[in-house]
């Protein structure tokens, strides 16, 4: 049997969903916190690629998305926080053909471990497990 294209998607966001918390009080304080990410020392040896945070365009815009670079969450609550950031920078890492694949949540566990600690990688990795969502070395 063929797997579809985007295998665990679902489960990649039940996992994260279970595992995320609200660490911000505006867009403004989340992109603050994102901008640190990304001009890090470690993002700059390791990744190297330039990410821009694009505004949302209008209120119409419910979900983050990442595309060639730009990075546009919406501003919703749920979008306030640390996981949703490293989430869309995880793409950026793994290279958006790894969509949520293997290659995706092993970027994910590396950010979660570096820019909010090992504690929090640990919990996702449990909560991925949980959801059956495979995770590999990027
Ligand atoms: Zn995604």
């Amino acid at each position: 049997m063929a797997r579809p294209r985007d295998f665990q998607k679902k489960r990649v966001y039940l996992a994260e969903w279970e595992v995320r918390v609200q660490d911000f009080r505006s867009l403004a304080e989340t992109l603050e916190w994102a901008d640190r990410v990304i001009r890090s020392e470690w993002w700059r040896r390791n990744v190297g690629r330039e990410v821009r945070f694009v505004p949302p365009h209008g209120n119409r815009r419910k979900r983050a998305t990442c595309w060639l670079g730009r990075i546009c969450l919406p501003n919703q609550s749920w979008a306030f926080s640390r996981l949703v950031v490293l989430h869309e920078l995880a793409h950026i890492v793994a290279g958006s053909w790894a969509r949520h694949g293997e290659r995706f949540t092993g970027a994910m566990l590396m950010l979660v471990e570096e820019f909010m600690g090992r504690g929090w990688m640990l919990r996702l990795k449990r909560a991925y497990d949980r959801n059956g969502v495979k995770y590999g070395i990027v």
